[in-house]
């Protein structure tokens, strides 16, 4: 894959300092608030645009209405979100017509749409920059622009390149995403992905190593690998035989990185290579994310998902006979439009026969340009609403149940960091994934410890520290 040209970025760089300087003889560092939507991709751009503007000499602030830069990286992947950023962007209207210096820029996969940008373009005249993802690593010179009061459009799609070496922000020490693909190649029915992210890059491995290397330098214990498929890793990288499972073996290579978690998996791509890669390989966290979406062959089928029902199932199977203590989630839509009560009877039952530990489960959400957008809908809008209710209610249940398995054991657990509802607690995940509350104070970040488990929720387990 065609890296970003060192002269390009050469050029980011050196407006980069060109703001850096401006803002560094301003009285007060200027504050940016960036609001992130969507998957953990879109995180992990967010993390570059914030490493950008730190770079830049920007400050942040947890406030739009406080800020002098506002960014809205955006996800277009359900209406909900995209409602609710032309919501936040028109709140801001007063406010920049208050304080015209005020910049506001809305960027990510909304912006790749066509009749997003129109209407961004003819009804949010006070936005400043609009770019799309494939101009991430533009991003200091649509800055530079705006702030010589140009309105920027930058939403071009993509070159099939990818930017190396951007610098990134991270908050979620000791925990860091890495991406290690852009884009999808699937076109499943329902899926704006493939539109507005484009076709599947692979990163090198070269550059991935070396990324995860670096943070291992920087006290990093466990690294998220990102894609949208990430089985599909490699088949894009011409002359390069690394595939998914290897670069994790590669990955685990690397001192300091105690714990590797992937996502997301297509279970028509899941191979025995990987299944055997995560029962083989102790760094390589044993959870797995495998979205099923449908328990129904007919709703699969117009899903466009290239499995069925059995063939899901026997991938599960597999996983499961290598890795009898694999942790596995899954993703689900309801109200899908061919789907009919008796479709979504199939889903419950597969919940049933499957029993995932956590299931993120969304009200099917028409996106404008794709298949099923089209087609007409089976059930109304109440009857979708009860099969939701009805499969949260079943799913917590099954949850409850698999957590319920849990008190008396002895858990390894890397500490993330103080609990957000109480102080006196620190919170972490087990290799499997699960959430962990114990009694600990903030120094343990970082830190693996041993935890007998003494209690249990839905969505949580409760613990005590047994050894550092
Ligand atoms: S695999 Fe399907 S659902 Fe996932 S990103 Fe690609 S097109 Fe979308």
């Amino acid at each position: 894959m065609k890296e970003i040209s060192a002269e390009r970025l050469e050029i980011q760089q050196k407006i980069k300092e060109k703001i850096r300087t401006e803002n560094s003889i301003v009285k007060q560092k200027p504050l940016a608030f960036v609001e992130t939507y969507g998957c953990a991709l879109n995180e992990n751009d967010s993390e570059k645009l914030c490493g950008m503007l730190e770079d830049m000499g920007y400050g942040f602030c947890d406030r739009a209405d406080a800020a002098d830069l506002v960014i809205f990286n955006t996800c277009a992947v359900r209406e909900n979100a995209e409602l609710k950023v032309l919501g936040n962007l028109g709140k801001l209207k007063p406010v920049k017509k208050e304080r015209p210096d005020l910049l506001i820029g809305v960027c990510g996969c909304m912006m790749q749409q066509a009749h997003i940008k129109e209407q961004i373009q003819k009804k949010y005249k006070h936005i400043d920059m609009v770019f799309g993802t494939h101009a991430l690593y533009k991003f200091p010179e649509i800055l530079d622009s705006a702030r010589m009061g140009q309105k920027v459009f930058s939403t071009e799609d993509s070159e099939g390149e990818i930017a190396e070496g951007l610098s990134v922000k991270r908050e979620s020490f000791p925990l860091a995403k890495v991406s290690v693909m852009f884009g999808c190649n699937n076109f499943c029915s329902y899926c704006i992905v493939p539109y507005v992210r484009g076709r599947e890059r692979s990163r090198s491995p070269e550059n991935i190593l070396a990324e995860v290397s670096a943070l291992a330098k920087e006290g990093f214990k466990e690294v998220m690998l990102l894609g949208q498929n990430v089985n599909s890793y490699g088949n894009d990288l011409a002359g390069d035989g690394t595939s998914f499972a290897q670069l994790l073996k590669d990955v685990a290579k690397i001192d300091g990185i105690e714990r590797i978690r992937f996502m997301t998996s297509h279970p028509k791509d899941i191979s025995d290579e990987l299944i055997d890669a995560i029962a083989s390989e102790p760094k390589v966290c044993k959870q797995l994310h495998l979205p099923v979406q449908s328990g129904s062959d007919k709703v699969l089928h117009d899903m466009n998902r290239k499995y069925t029902r059995s063939e899901y199932l026997s991938k599960v199977e597999a996983v499961r006979k290598k890795v009898p203590d694999i942790v596995l989630s899954t993703d689900i839509i309801v109200g899908f439009p061919t789907e009919t009560n008796e479709d979504f009877e199939d889903t419950i039952s597969l919940l049933r026969e499957v029993r995932f530990d956590t299931v993120y489960s969304f009200i099917y959400s028409p996106r404008v340009g794709t298949p099923a957008a089209k087609m007409p809908m089976a059930l109304d809008e109440k009857e979708i609403h009860q099969n939701f209710e009805k499969m949260l209610s079943v799913q917590n249940e099954i949850s409850r149940e698999k957590n319920e398995a849990y008190p008396g054991s002895i858990q390894k657990v890397l500490v993330e960091g103080l609990s957000k509802t109480n102080p006196e607690f620190v919170t972490g995940r087990t290799d499997g994934g699960k959430i962990v509350n114990m009694k600990g104070n903030e120094e343990l970040t970082g830190e693996i410890v041993e935890a007998r488990i003494t209690d249990c929720k839905t969505w949580s387990l409760t613990g005590e520290i047994i050894q550092r």
